[in-house]
C-alpha cells in the first residue's frame, strides 16, 4: 500500500466556481487566475477544465504562462507582473501573451523593444495598495506613451484592491481606491480591470470590463463575512491521509516534539501520515480542526515533518477512528478557511503550500 496522503481535486467544482463568477458579473469578462500552479491545484488540469469557459488566463510569470502553452492551449495569458527582463518581450509577442506594465523601467524597455507582432498591455495603476503600479498622477502620461507605440495594440487599465475582503478594514476602502482612478480613463471608455475574487463576490462597483478571480475558483472565499455568493462556492481540493497508529496516553505524558501537548487525562491519540513536508503547516495550534472518519476533532501536539497526531478520545465511534481510517485535513467537509485560521494564515497559503510529494488525484468533469 502506498503512503496515503493525497490531494483530491474536483475539476467539476472549479468549473462551477468559474461559472459562479461569470454569472455573478455578466457585464464584463472573466479571466481565470492560475498562477502558482493554479494555487497548487495543477495548472495543466485546471486550465484544461476551464478551457471552454474562459477566454484568458493569468499567471505570475512567462514560465507559468508557457506551461499553459505546453498543454496545447491557445488562450491569451496575462502576465500579472509583466516581464522581469526585456529579453522576455519577443516571446511574449510570439505567444500572444498580455503583459502588465507596472513601472517606468518596464515602459522604457517596451519603448525600446523590437517585436515580431504587437502586444496587448495592461497598464497597472497604484490606487492605494502601494505594491505595484504607476501613481494616478503618472498614469495618464504612461497611457499616452503606450498609445504612441506601434507595437502595442490594446491597452487595459488595471488596479488591485487592497481590502475588498474586509468590510470595515482600517485600510483604504474599495470606493476610495476607485475614486483615485484618473477620470480620463473612465470617461474615455478605456477597458478597466479591478476586481479580484473579493471584488467579484462583494463589490459590484469594482466589476468593470475584466474580472480577475483566483481563490474563489478553487472554492475558498476570501471574505471575512460570507454572503449568498460566497456560500455557493464549492471547495475543489480535499487533502486527506489515514491513521497509521493509535495509542492510549496516560495523564502527564506528552505527545510529539517539545512536549507542547501534555495529557491532562487518559487520551486516545491517532497518528496520521501527513506533516509539514506535505504542506500541512507546522504553525497549527492545539485543537486545529480535522475530520477523522467524518467525525470532527483536533490535532494534539506539534506537527512533525511526515506525521501529525490527533485526539480520538471523545469520538463516539472508535471503529471509525482506528488504523486505516481516513482523515480530512481540509476540503469538501472542512473549510480550508477554518483550518487556516488555526495556522495563522489564509487558504491561499495552504493550497499553494501542498508539496510535490502529495499526489494530486483528479475527478469531476473535464472540458467536454
Ligand atoms: C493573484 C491576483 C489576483 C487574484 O486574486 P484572488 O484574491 O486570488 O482572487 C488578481 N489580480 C492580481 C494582480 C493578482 O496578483
Amino acid at each position: 500500500m502506498a503512503r496515503p496522503a493525497m490531494a483530491e481535486i474536483d475539476l467539476g467544482s472549479i468549473r462551477h466556481n468559474f461559472q459562479c463568477a461569470t454569472s455573478l458579473r455578466p457585464q464584463g469578462r472573466t479571466l481565470a487566475v492560475v498562477k502558482a500552479d493554479a494555487y497548487g491545484h495543477g495548472v495543466a488540469e485546471v486550465t484544461g477544465a476551464l478551457a471552454d469557459l474562459t477566454s484568458a488566463f493569468a499567471t505570475a510569470s512567462i514560465e507559468e504562462a508557457l506551461a499553459i502553452r505546453a498543454v496545447g492551449l491557445p488562450h491569451p495569458v496575462l502576465l500579472l507582473e509583466g516581464f522581469f527582463d526585456a529579453e522576455e518581450l519577443p516571446e511574449i509577442s510570439r505567444q500572444g501573451f498580455w503583459s502588465a506594465i507596472h513601472h517606468d523601467w518596464q515602459l522604457q524597455q517596451l519603448e525600446r523593444a523590437v517585436l515580431p507582432s504587437p502586444i496587448s498591455v495592461w497598464l497597472k495603476v497604484d490606487t492605494g495598495m502601494h505594491r505595484l503600479g504607476f501613481t494616478p498622477a503618472q498614469a495618464l502620461d504612461a497611457f499616452r506613451r503606450l498609445q504612441a507605440l506601434p507595437h502595442v495594440d490594446r491597452i487595459v487599465v488595471m488596479s488591485h484592491l487592497a481590502n475588498a475582503d474586509v468590510p470595515d478594514s482600517p485600510g483604504i476602502s474599495v470606493a476610495a481606491q476607485l475614486a483615485r482612478l484618473p477620470r480620463e480613463f473612465t470617461e474615455a471608455g478605456v477597458e478597466l480591470s479591478l476586481a479580484n475574487s473579493a471584488g467579484v463576490l462583494a463589490h459590484e462597483l469594482a466589476c468593470r470590463q475584466w474580472q480577475r478571480p483566483g481563490i474563489m475558483l478553487y472554492g475558498a472565499s476570501p471574505l471575512a463575512q460570507q454572503n449568498p455568493h460566497s456560500r455557493q462556492l464549492q471547495p475543489a481540493m480535499t487533502l486527506t491521509s489515514r491513521i497509521i497508529a493509535t495509542r492510549w496516553v496516560e495523564p502527564g505524558e506528552q505527545v510529539g516534539y517539545g512536549g507542547r501537548f501534555i495529557a491532562s487525562r487518559r487520551c486516545r491519540v491517532g497518528t496520521v501520515a501527513i506533516g509539514y513536508a506535505d504542506g500541512y503547516p507546522r504553525q497549527a495550534v492545539e485543537g486545529t480542526p480535522v475530520l477523522v472518519g467524518g467525525q470532527r476533532t483536533g490535532i494534539v501536539g506539534r506537527v512533525s515533518m511526515d506525521m501529525l497526531t490527533v485526539d480520538l478520545t471523545d469520538l463516539a465511534d472508535f471503529t471509525k477512528a482506528d488504523v486505516g481510517t481516513e482523515v480530512e485535513l481540509w476540503g469538501k467537509n472542512l473549510l480550508a478557511t477554518e483550518v487556516a485560521s488555526g495556522c495563522d494564515t489564509i487558504p491561499y497559503h495552504l493550497f499553494t503550500g501542498v508539496t510535490a510529494r502529495v499526489p494530486r488525484v483528479y475527478s469531476g468533469n473535464r472540458c467536454p
